[in-house]
């Protein structure tokens, strides 16, 4: 008879430590063996060969493996289709239970809902946990149990239901030796995948401290390293919420407000999920979008002969990173300037950001478009050069990545400011019906 055993499902939490499924796994009383599933749902949409965020999937469960293998137990890595892959994992194991952590996207909770059915059709419990975040979706309600639509309201709850133990990490090391003792030497390759290694180099998982101390001050200069750059570990899980959140609380409010901002949109996607591709606010639908493809070409490669929406482009295209004051600038230049739809811009950074998280991206997207939950209203429409006045006074950022800036090989604008100003104007308020 087949030894009955747990299964861990990791998926965006990719870490043996503090990680809240993984405690819950563990602490049951059944072996555990973790498994992750290179998803083809998922992977056969990637356009290219070559996708960092898959390189980087695959570097960080070999170091999971390895930290696995050292305790005598393995990684379970499969590539298939979901339904596939648990279909022959229960007929090749007992499994009495499978645990995982939450996942909000709209793909992800159809995915794990019919997981979840095929197991239990078989027996099987499916336990899920939140991990990603501080409050689970619907622990920061309105007192009706409403969800909040607005930030700020939002945050006040979010601070006044906060406690430190909030941030206390789940002790998965004292439990490891309920992992499954096993050997795999199954591991599939980037090439099998379809996919080609690439050089990038990804960010640092340690916070620097000083970054955070003084992120008030800085975090709006691009050329600087004011930010901490943890998103990308942040979406994967390679750091842990509870770990950063409590870093913030202790040493910097105004980076707090950026991790409330991102567990509010987490929230957002949870309640409506049909924001990821609708618009917030449905009367932006009679926005009448100019969409012109050379123009949207341009944009995407950084020759719109804006020099801060040209560096904002080009930083994205070389390094998959851009600063969040340039995704506004360059965000809002796409949606307003140019009136290109603004899932357009949302599916272009969807494509090429290392840390692409759909819900922040989003919410960032319908934020600058105007049609977002809790967004910049429709008549503000960022001006490049003040933009650059403020941010990049010294014009270094710009200098660093549109280096042809100021000669003749750089472009003239593609639209004059005052007339894309006036023309979005108009255009936002017909369809809102505002004048
Ligand atoms: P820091 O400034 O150090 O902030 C710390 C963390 O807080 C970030 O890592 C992130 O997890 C969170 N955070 C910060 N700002 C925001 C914000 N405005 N909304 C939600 N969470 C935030 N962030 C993503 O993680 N993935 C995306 O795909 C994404 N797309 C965006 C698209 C647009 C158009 C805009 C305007 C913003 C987008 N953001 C996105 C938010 C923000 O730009 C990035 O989180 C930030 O630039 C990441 O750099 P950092 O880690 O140095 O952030």
């Amino acid at each position: 008879m087949k030894e009955e055993v747990n299964f861990f499902w990791i998926r965006r939490d990719l870490r043996l430590t503090d990680n809240a499924g993984l405690y819950h796994a563990l602490k049951d009383n059944q072996k555990v063996i973790p498994v992750f599933i290179f998803d083809r749902n998922i992977l056969d949409k990637l356009e290219g060969k070559k996708d960092a965020r898959v390189q980087f999937l695959h570097q960080e469960l070999l170091k999971i493996k390895e930290e696995l293998r050292a305790f005598g137990s393995d990684l379970l890595v499969e590539h298939g289709f979901p339904e596939e892959v648990w279909t022959k994992l229960l007929e090749e194991h007992a499994i009495k239970s499978v645990y995982t952590n939450e996942d909000y996207e709209p793909y992800a909770r159809e995915r794990d809902g019919k997981i979840r059915k095929l197991l239990e059709n078989k027996g099987c419990a499916f336990h899920s946990y939140k991990d990603h975040v501080i409050f689970e979706k619907d622990e920061i309600v309105k007192d009706n149990g409403d969800p909040y639509v607005v930030y700020t309201p939002y945050s006040k709850k979010w601070l006044a239901s906060f406690t430190r133990g909030m941030t206390e990490s789940f002790p998965t090391e004292e439990y490891f030796d309920s992992f499954y003792r096993f050997q795999v030497d199954s591991f599939p390759s980037l090439e099998i995948m379809g996919f080609e290694p690439c050089q990038v180099n990804f960010p640092s998982r340690d916070i620097d401290v000083s970054v955070v101390d003084h992120y008030g001050e800085r975090r709006d200069t691009p050329s600087i390293k004011g930010t901490s750059r943890i998103s990308m570990h942040l979406r994967f899980g390679t750091v842990s919420i509870r770990k950063v959140t409590a870093i913030a609380q202790q040493r910097s409010s105004s980076w707090l407000n950026e991790l409330i901002w991102r567990n509010f949109y987490q929230m957002i996607i949870w309640f409506f999920p049909e924001s990821a591709t609708n618009n917030f606010r449905e009367a932006y639908d009679a926005v009448k979008w100019r969409n012109n493809e050379d123009e949207f070409q341009a944009w995407c490669e950084g020759r719109t002969g804006y020099p801060i929406v040209d560096a904002g482009m080009r930083e994205l295209n070389k390094t998959g990173f851009m600063h969040n004051r340039v995704r506004m600038i360059t965000a809002s230049f796409l949606a307003k300037h140019l009136l290109v739809d603004w899932r357009w811009g949302e599916a272009y950074f969807a494509s090429k950001l290392l840390d692409f998280e759909l819900a922040s991206n989003v919410g960032g997207w319908q934020w600058a478009s105007g049609s977002g939950c809790d967004a910049a209203p429709y008549f503000r429409v960022f001006n490049p050069e003040l933009q650059t006045k403020k941010f990049d006074p010294e014009l270094k950022y710009i200098r660093k990545w549109v280096p042809e800036y100021g000669t003749t090989s750089y472009p003239r604008p593609i639209v004059e400011h005052k007339i894309a100003r006036e023309r979005a104007l108009s255009t936002y308020k017909k369809a809102l019906k505002r004048d």
